[in-house]
């Protein structure tokens, strides 16, 4: 079952940094690879805005077009896996502490020259210890919270971010117009609207001197010249003029790059794609493995099986692969290397179309 890479997948991490990472990942297959990035992009949650009550607001933008906005704004959701509940596992009615984050938009202008609405004004409500006698650890999961938890990004940037986020801006007021606005952030996965994901791009390339012959690149006199090569040409060797091509030659090797919305590390990103994955494939490889047993007459216990077949022991990677199939979307933004199986899949979740107020 594991004859694909015995020795499990590699990981060479090039930079990482709060809002980048560029790591290459080898000994796994493509649907590996794109499984990955797939999870990053849409199995990690944050917490977003997502529904907004308007008190007052005289400014020139419709509500509608303000609760899009505000649904958009990445808000600061670092360690969110073990330090939020998801509404629907929650005990409280309408959102409370534990699942919720509550932010009020409050401003007037009352100058003669426009004003601005940035995120810098977007106030998040103290939190109180919602439901003291909440049995499921809702009182210490607040405690795990870092101080900026639910800030917008653009008021406060993560703490190793190279850059400096700028207040985004919301909307502008003039002279006496005024905006009063609740909003209520809750967990989310971008599966669900593309505004819950901690990723702004995600994407791999793999074999940067087309030995595999994936593509063709079109040229009008010198193909070297007039293809620039991708990023990742450094980091595998070029091919002989004259080597023969392998026919039985597969992608092995994957120069994923990340770039994060500012929600999370994007590493806190990477870390929970690869758990969210796990999460996935663990009870389903734990079936297979009793289903199979059952067939050959042979008793199993659960814990003979354990996550040892579930985890990332390379085992993953041939089911993984069996799953494949409508999976492979990846896209080259390197070389212009043309995506020979998907149809560039790449992004489809980050269209969420949906209004993200109910
Ligand atoms: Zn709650």
């Amino acid at each position: 079952m594991a004859n694909y890479q015995p020795d499990g997948g590699n990981i060479v991490v090039r930079s990482l940094t709060d809002d980048t990472t560029e790591f290459q990942l080898s000994g796994v297959e493509m649907a590996y690879a794109n499984s990955l990035r797939r999870a990053m992009m849409a199995d990690v949650p944050t917490v977003c805005i997502d529904q907004v009550s308007f008190r007052q607001n005289t400014s020139p933008l419709p509500d509608e077009f303000i609760a899009h906005r505000l649904g958009m704004i990445p808000l600061i959701s670092t360690g969110i896996k073990t330090n939020m509940r998801e509404t629907r596992d929650c005990s409280c009615d309408e959102g409370c502490a534990y699942c919720m984050v509550e932010l009020h938009l409050r401003v007037k202008c009352t100058r003669d020259e426009h004003l601005p609405v940035t995120t810098a004004q977007l106030d998040v409500v103290p939190v109180t210890i919602a439901d003291p006698n909440d049995d499921e650890g809702g009182p210490e999961m607040l405690k795990m919270r870092p101080r900026d938890f639910g800030q917008p990004v653009g008021k406060v940037a993560l703490p190793e971010s190279g850059t400096n986020a700028l207040p985004i801006v919301i909307t502008k007021l003039g002279k006496g117009q005024e905006i009063d606005i609740i909003c209520k952030a809750y967990k989310g996965l971008s599966k669900h609207h593309g505004k819950w994901s901690p990723l702004s791009a995600v994407g791999y390339e793999y074999d940067p001197h087309n030995k595999l012959r994936h593509t063709s690149y079109w040229f009008e006199v010198d193909q070297k010249a007039e293809w620039p090569p991708m990023k990742s040409a450094a980091y595998e060797a070029e091919p002989e003029p004259d080597e023969p091509f392998d026919y039985n030659a597969k992608p092995g090797t994957f120069y994923i790059e990340a770039e994060g919305t500012g929600s999370m590390p994007v590493k806190e990103v990477v870390r929970l794609g690869f758990e969210a994955l796990e999460d996935k494939l663990g009870p389903m490889i734990t079936e297979l493995y009793k289903a199979v047993a059952k067939e050959e007459g042979r008793e199993i216990e659960d814990e003979d099986v354990g996550m040892n077949g579930a985890g990332m022991n390379g085992d993953a990677a041939p089911l993984v692969q069996s799953y494949g199939a409508g999976m492979n979307g990846s896209y080259g933004y390197g070389g212009g290397n043309a995506d020979p199986y998907g149809n560039g899949a790449g992004g489809s979740y980050m269209n969420g179309g949906g209004m993200p107020y109910r």
